[in-house]
């Protein structure tokens, strides 16, 4: 099977970013070539994260980016690939983020989401990794599986803004 890149696919209503994606079963040359297409698409949109649905393609692959943010520093980590990504622990805690989307062009909104989580997923080895990631990471990452179940984040926006109290 191969895995022709297309166009990003935009829209609230496009099929393609609404339906649910398929598993891959196997870690073959066409999906590594597109895997590493995904994350020059990534970088090309200026995202921190592109998923496969986005570029045409409803199988379970997201690339992500992940930084080491802290109030004196930022330094970028590089772009992880997960095939097949599953939230496996969630904490309570939340936060509120504002999100941007490059198949959603012009929108930004307040998104709630959890602070830290921990994804199983496999690398583009067919390795079974678990990971924690926790504030900006954590964020991108429920952001791109979301894609893969057809949910955009403007379903999830909140009117709220950061430190406002209720
Ligand atoms: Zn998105």
């Amino acid at each position: 099977m191969s895995y022709p890149i297309k166009r990003v696919q935009t829209g609230l209503n496009n099929p393609i970013l609404r339906s649910i994606s398929e598993e891959i079963e196997e870690i073959n040359q066409d999906l590594i070539i597109f895997c590493h297409k995904l994350v020059v698409l990534m970088y090309q949109n200026k995202g921190v994260g592109l998923a496969a649905p986005q570029v045409g393609e409803n199988i379970r692959v997201i690339a992500t980016s992940q930084r080491d943010k802290k109030k004196t520093k930022d330094k970028f980590l590089g772009e992880t690939i997960m095939i097949n990504p599953k939230i496996i622990e969630r904490s309570k805690e939340m936060i509120l983020r504002e999100e941007a989307c490059i198949s959603l062009p012009n929108c930004l909104g307040m998104v709630r989401r959890h602070h830290t989580i921990i994804v199983e997923f496999l690398d583009l080895k067919g390795k079974k990794q678990t990971k924690k990631y926790k504030e900006f990471n954590s964020v991108i990452i429920q952001h791109e599986i979301d894609h893969l179940d057809g949910i955009l984040f403007l379903d999830k926006v909140v009117k709220e803004k950061p430190g406002k109290k209720k």
